[in-house]
């Protein structure tokens, strides 16, 4: 079966008990044994609930993966597969990541004495050049957050084969419908769930697939064992939300490109990031490893903050916000919301302008979102 039949069927047939249509929602905490040790596949909640087990199915088949686990965050997934390794391992990390991902590197997991390393996301060979013995896992976005960075995934996989390293993608800001990790090479997918999978803003949740069944064994284990999981009614939604995850992607991507060549060619912003602009420094690679380019558009205005400040207040259909990926268009100023646990020093490095902007672009009228960006530059 194709995406769009799989999104609407994987993982979610009708309900055995009464052929419901809809996945329910298992509002149980637990569940009444038959006998001691004989029961029907679920013992407790934490361990395992059909609803939450049709998302589960349902990302597996979406990224072909063999196994999904979904979490109460996108974080809480991110803290799993950093919980496979132990104390003493290396772990090599994208430069451009998530702020959320950087500050648990940072200030969780090196208190429990994970050594990490920061490799430049558009240099392929800095993975490489970055590895030590003790390395173990390798960790990227792509495209990066916020500076739209390509990193060639299926070229990072053939060094982390080579090595045996297991190279895991936050694969949030594609999505399974434009890009496919694990059919690149990659051993595990991340997302956060939150943003375009469930898409209309209204949960956080998170989720790992893998196709490794010494990863799955790892992650499931504890997945119960800490216990960080998503509740029925979120794992219902992020379903829901998913059935419609192509037609979305499509809206997303075509108001994104109209907007960024927009943006590209006005007077007031100097630089705009977005891989499907021909102007983009990997842009035939995003082309080969995507099968789109997302609804995600960084962009640097002339000027510095208080040209951001007043460019932001004057928009009345991006809202202010952190988050993306759902139906609504927001703006974001990284430097002090999405990055803000970086320092300064650090942004600066990592080429985090002081003017830099981030677009959520939702499937409003593209035209209405033209007519937004106009006046709020003018
Ligand atoms: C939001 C986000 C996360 C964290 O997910 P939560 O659901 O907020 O915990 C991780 N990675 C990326 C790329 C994100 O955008």
């Amino acid at each position: 079966m194709r995406f769009e039949t799989r999104a609407i069927h994987s993982g979610q047939d009708p309900d055995s008990a009464t052929g419901a249509v809809i996945v329910p929602v298992y509002q149980t905490s637990t569940y009444r044994q038959d006998a001691i040790g004989k029961h029907k596949g679920y013992e407790y909640s934490r361990t395992g609930n059909p609803t939450r087990k049709a998302l589960e199915d349902a990302l597996a088949s979406l990224e072909g993966g063999k196994h999904g686990l979904a979490f109460a965050s996108g974080l809480a997934a991110t803290t799993a597969v950093f919980s496979i390794l132990k104390k003493g391992d290396h772990v090599i990390a994208g430069d451009d990541i998530y702020g959320g991902t950087y500050r648990l590197l940072e200030k969780v997991f090196r208190r429990w004495g994970l050594e990490v390393t920061y490799a430049d996301a558009d240099d392929g060979d800095a993975f490489q050049g970055a590895v030590q013995e003790n390395t173990k896992l390798i960790w990227i976005e792509t495209p990066t957050n916020p500076l739209l960075k390509i990193v060639d995934v299926k070229k990072l996989s053939e060094i982390t084969k080579k090595e045996n390293i297991i190279l895991a993608v936050d694969n949030t800001f594609a999505t399974p419908y434009f890009q496919r990790p694990l059919e690149l090479g990659a051993d595990i997918v991340v997302h956060s769930t939150t943003k375009y999978l469930s898409g209309h803003s209204d949960i956080i949740g998170g989720a790992a697939i893998t196709s490794r069944q010494d990863i799955y064994i790892d992650l499931k284990f504890y997945q119960n064992a800490a216990g960080a999981v998503p509740g029925p009614w979120d794992s219902w939604l992020a379903l829901r939300g998913i059935k419609t995850l192509s037609v979305r992607m499509r809206e997303h991507e075509g108001n994104a490109l109209y907007l960024a060549g927009y943006l590209s060619g006005h007077p007031r912003v100097e630089r705009v990031y977005y891989p499907g602009l021909p102007g983009h420094s990997r842009h035939k690679l995003a082309k080969e490893q995507m099968s789109g380019f997302g609804g995600m558009i960084s962009f640097e205005l002339k000027g510095g903050f208080p040209e951001v400040e007043k460019f932001v207040s004057r928009l009345k259909i991006f809202l202010l916000a952190e988050s993306l990926g759902g139906v609504e268009s927001l703006v974001c100023y990284p430097p002090k919301m999405t990055h803000s646990s970086f320092s300064a020093e650090e942004r600066a490095k990592r080429g985090i302008k002081d003017n830099l902007i981030r677009l959520s672009v939702g499937i409003e009228h593209k035209d209405d979102l033209k007519d937004d960006l106009e006046q709020a530059l003018g």
